[in-house]
């Protein structure tokens, strides 16, 4: 089936052609771990997971790296703040950042490479740079990029050559559009950094954070690869920066589609750390929120929309994620009743239906992961079964769940098997051991009381009798 995505370089809806027939190679810019991802960054975070597994459902092979910038301007600042060395600082974040993504079940990418761990490769690239007459070291010992020896510079981000000030320089990692200017690969050493600094052929310093992008994703894609993505706010400059600094030292196109995906608003502002307006996935889940629900206020609105995260910031009560609760109910109980009531074999019409469903809810998503799309599938579907077994109509069982987990491989929140379900083998194993209990065989019931345990359920000798439960 067709597959196509809006690639941000020509602002035009393509058809994915990959580079090789079979495998994917694609790059997502992760989180800076000064502090707790925030669910704006999860929104980003959200949308890849739900491209990473739309190409996954479309038979491709991915190879998918996300870095983790341990080492920049903030997180430098902060961990001064926080009298801790740069290494046991970010570990905190690190160790954090990965809870999360399991709470909202957003699958592991292949690669996490942290900054700190390619310095070198940075070093490396930074001098191919310097050695083409690209890079120049100035007066403050920094490195810079000359904005004006990259003929295509600023063509992701659309900035006329008017209006870049080549020959000015600028040192921070972040920075306007009007700011566009020769950008710092490698800060040199200042105070300020305390003790984070390695040595390079321009003397005691660090990486900018744009080069570090394009060290990581050499060392991990290669030179040139599929698909870039991250949050809209990256596209300028950190992706325009990674273009210049990745074709010009490698003498190729780096990337052949760019994905960006709109922010999160709360109550109308870009949920961001500088406003304050975040919330972190703990504080929701602490107040009794799942990880399902924030996923699926994530996921059900389409990645390039402003998502409006409706929330009262000081009571936590939230319309978006109570909407996300009723709709992840509907299914559940939906599939509940199909456990309950379906049988055996469904007629031609179920059959069908069954199919088509799914292909629908593909041809949506693979025309640039159009979500509503998909859903909609999702739902009509739903209502179609309900009907038939209010009809008693042939239903079965097996392949209307089946469709449900093939729908669940991409949206992942569902619950097929009530988490207090007991299976019929452990409930049988029970009554065994209440049998041998009752003949005085000692040894049997301990031996099945020891085979329960093995199998992840623990029994309670309690006054009303033995009770099983999940451990
Ligand atoms: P950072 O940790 O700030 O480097 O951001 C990590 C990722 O989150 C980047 O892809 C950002 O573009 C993205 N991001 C940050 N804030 C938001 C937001 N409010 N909505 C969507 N994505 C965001
Ligand atoms: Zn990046």
């Amino acid at each position: 089936m067709k597959l196509s995505f809006l690639n941000t370089m020509s602002r035009q809806l393509e058809e994915f052609r990959p580079i090789d027939d079979k495998n994917i190679r694609m790059y997502t810019c992760g989180p800076t771990v000064y502090n707790y991802a925030h669910i704006g960054n999860f929104r980003a975070y959200i949308f890849e997971d739900l491209l990473r597994r739309v190409i996954k459902l479309n038979g491709y092979n991915l190879t998918h790296t996300m870095n983790l910038t341990d080492v920049d301007d903030k997180t430098i600042r902060d961990s001064q703040s926080a009298s801790m060395s740069l290494n046991d600082f970010t570990a905190i974040y690190k160790k954090a950042f990965f809870d999360d993504i399991d709470t909202l079940n957003i699958e592991r990418a292949e690669h996490y490479p942290a900054a700190t761990d390619y310095i070198q490769e940075m070093i490396n690239m930074i001098q191919i740079l310097v050695d083409k007459g690209i890079a120049y070291q100035a007066e403050d010992n920094s490195v810079y990029y000359s904005i004006n020896k990259f003929e295509d510079y600023g063509k992701l981000a659309k900035i006329d050559r008017d209006n870049q000030r080549a020959g000015v320089r600028i040192k921070a990692d972040e920075y306007e559009k009007e700011s566009v200017s020769d950008f710092a690969l490698w800060k040199s050493y200042s105070q300020a950094d305390g003790d984070v600094k390695w040595d390079s052929p321009w003397g005691p310093g660090r990486p900018g954070w744009h080069i570090e992008c394009s060290a990581m994703s050499k060392a991990t894609l290669g030179d040139h690869f599929d698909i870039h993505t991250g949050g809209i706010d990256n596209m300028f400059p950190h992706h325009e920066d990674e273009i210049a600094q990745s074709e010009a030292s490698n003498g190729c196109k780096y990337v052949n589609y760019w994905m960006h995906c709109a922010h999160l608003q709360v109550n109308g502002k870009k949920m961001s750390k500088s406003l304050g307006n975040f919330h972190t996935i703990n504080e929701l889940t602490e107040h009794g929120y799942c990880g399902e629900e924030i996923r699926w206020v994530l996921i059900a609105t389409h990645y390039r929309v402003g998502l409006n995260f409706e929330i009262d910031s000081s009571t936590l009560e939230s319309k978006s994620l109570q909407e996300a609760k009723t709709a992840i109910s509907r299914i559940n109980n939906f599939i509940e009743r199909v456990n309950d009531k379906a049988g055996d074999s469904s007629s031609e019409e179920i059959s069908a239906l069954c199919q088509s469903s799914k292909d629908k809810f593909l041809h949506g998503l693979n025309d640039d992961l159009n979500i509503a799309e998909g859903l909609a599938a999702m739902f009509e579907f739903i209502r179609a079964v309900n009907k038939a077994l209010d009809d008693n109509a042939d239903v079965s069982k097996e392949e209307v769940i089946d469709t449900m987990k093939y729908f669940n491989t991409i949206l992942d929140v569902m619950t097929f098997e009530k988490k207090d379900d007991i299976p019929k083998e452990i409930i049988d194993l029970a009554h065994e051991r209440i049998q041998a209990r009752k003949d005085k065989d000692w040894g049997r019931a301990d031996e099945i009381r020891d085979e329960i345990t093995a199998k992840g359920y623990v029994v309670e000798d309690s006054p009303e009798g033995p009770k099983v439960k999940r451990v």
